[in-house]
């Protein structure tokens, strides 16, 4: 459990984690994890292969039995203690954050936060698993419904929230009675693992926890998929990539949890608090520099309100600091690597070409490091690519409109269903508007829709299932339902 960080400041295991020891890579092969702010390396880690994976399973299917046993107040308290443990590391674990995916350190501690709930929340959901009992129609048979977990399962998750994403999927998983095998993002692995060793403290069994980085992610989930011994696989990334994984799914008729892609709109009404809009219009679209799945995506504002909307938040914009994370009073930390800057340049290329005024920002900064400067585009035309493509960056786009049925139209014309927003006066049209939205959640006046404590998840291609709320554990727990005659 040695770290071979070049920053003496943070500390993370960066070895594979498998049946509760660290162990090296089979075959020995290490990856290099690079902070996006520099584009230096700050760590090598253990780059696991696919008889690393194929240990994890056996590691995971093993310890299934006995965790399914631990009494649910045992669960409750180790993940109790994780989540007192995360709150305890929380400078530890931003450092790491900040370092390996770039997010600003004030952000990075609001992940700590938000990703610890998680445990706090599902090591209360540990100790409220109930079932049913009723009788069958005729009153001649009682039915009694208990739940049990689903077996061991399979975590993937993405870069852009390291620690969040993992405490989303764990926390439920292990409530529920499931022992996991986990593949974090190649590009931010030391959150992961530095979770692994806190979990392990917190007094979670060698086996029920077992975390394997690599840069062979088809290699080693796939390995897992076609185990056998995996009875579900929750999935938080791309939607190219859970389509993949809903195929290799089919074959064992594995259950699946997908959260995939977004594209949200975020409608300003007619008559809407335009301040209030722009303050939620930050949050919904600068939490994470835009690099979040509920990050909004497409401003459609009323035309009698457009250029002023337009303007204001290009001011604010304007004013935030750009820099390195880890620097005091940075807002606006690079992006996760020049693939996603390139592909941010060209959508902005791509809308400017068709029209658009930049308000503010526009093109990329040169110099190290993968930063994009926040950036307003106005009088947006809706057949540029930027409507039909995740931007994953600091870019806002207002489009105008001039009724609600074609705000609604436009909003819906998407195959992504995750999450919109909308900012109005009006109750009757919140309401309605939120009704018409084909999305999983619904931002009213607010810009934030994350909650360890909600329902989170989308619908179309935007996913299956919910994580978190009271919901989230029903993803890991099967029905069995004894049939018993009244004699
Ligand atoms: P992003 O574009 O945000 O990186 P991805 O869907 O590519 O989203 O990545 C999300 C997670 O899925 C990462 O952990 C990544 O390594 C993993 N992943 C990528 N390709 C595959 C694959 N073919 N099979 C399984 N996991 C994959």
């Amino acid at each position: 459990m040695t770290t071979s960080l070049t920053r003496p400041e943070i500390g993370s295991p960066t070895q594979v984690f498998i049946g509760g020891s660290w162990q090296d890579a089979h075959g020995g092969k290490t990856f290099d994890v690079v902070d996006p702010a520099t584009g230096e390396t700050i760590a090598t880690v253990a780059d696991g292969a696919v008889a690393d994976a194929e240990a994890a399973m056996t590691a995971a299917a093993k310890a299934q039995k006995s965790w399914a046993q631990t009494a649910p107040r045992e669960r409750s308290i180790i993940l109790r203690r994780a989540f007192e443990l995360v709150i305890e590391r929380t400078e530890e674990l931003a450092a790491i954050i900040t370092a390996e995916m770039g997010k600003p350190l004030a952000d990075a501690r609001g992940e700590v936060a938000y990703g610890a709930e998680f445990f706090r929340w599902f090591s209360e959901e540990a100790v409220r698993i109930s079932g049913d009992h009723t009788l069958t129609g005729d009153g001649k048979n009682r039915i009694i419904v208990t739940r049990e977990p689903v077996g061991p399962c399979i975590l993937v998750t993405p870069w852009n929230f390291p620690l969040a994403m993992g405490t989303r999927k764990i926390g439920p998983a292990l409530a529920a009675g499931c022992t996991v095998v986990f593949k974090p993002a190649e590009q931010t692995p030391l959150t992961a693992l530095a979770l692994a060793a806190i979990l392990a403290e917190a007094g979670v069994p060698d086996g029920v926890v077992n975390v394997v980085p690599t840069t062979d992610a088809a290699g080693v989930v796939g390995s897992w998929m076609a185990s056998g011994e995996a009875r579900k696989i929750s999935f938080t990334g791309s939607t190219e990539v859970g389509k993949i994984l809903l195929a290799q799914a089919a074959p064992t008729v594995m259950r699946t949890s997908m959260e995939l892609g977004g594209n949200a709109p975020f409608v300003v009404a007619e008559g809407a608090d335009v301040d209030r809009a722009v303050d939620g219009a930050m949050v919904a679209k600068m939490r994470n520099m835009g690099e979040a799945c509920t990050a909004a995506n497409r401003f459609f504002v009323h035309r009698s309100v457009a250029a002023e909307f337009a303007e204001k938040l290009g001011a604010r914009m304007d004013a935030l600091e750009v820099g390195p994370g880890a620097r005091a009073g940075v807002e606006v930390g690079p992006l996760i690597d020049e693939a996603g800057r390139a592909k941010v340049q060209r959508l902005v290329d791509d809308a400017l070409g068709r029209g658009a005024r930049a308000v503010v920002g526009g093109a990329q900064d040169d110099g190290p490091g993968y930063f994009y400067p926040p950036t307003v585009l106005d009088s947006v035309d809706p057949t540029s690519d930027l409507m039909s493509t995740e931007i994953f960056g600091p870019v806002a786009a207002v489009v105008p409109y001039d009724t609600e049925d074609e705000v609604i139209a436009l909003a819906n014309d998407t195959e992504w269903g995750l999450v919109g927003y909308v900012f109005t006066q009006d109750i009757d049209r919140a309401l309605r508007m939120g009704e018409r939205l084909e999305v999983g959640m619904v931002g009213l006046n607010t810009g934030l829709v994350s909650n360890p404590a909600a329902p989170f998840g989308g619908v179309k291609q935007s996913g299956l299932g919910r994580e978190g709320g009271r919901v989230g554990i029903d993803e890991f727990l099967e029905y069995k339902y004894f049939a018993i005659p009244r004699s």
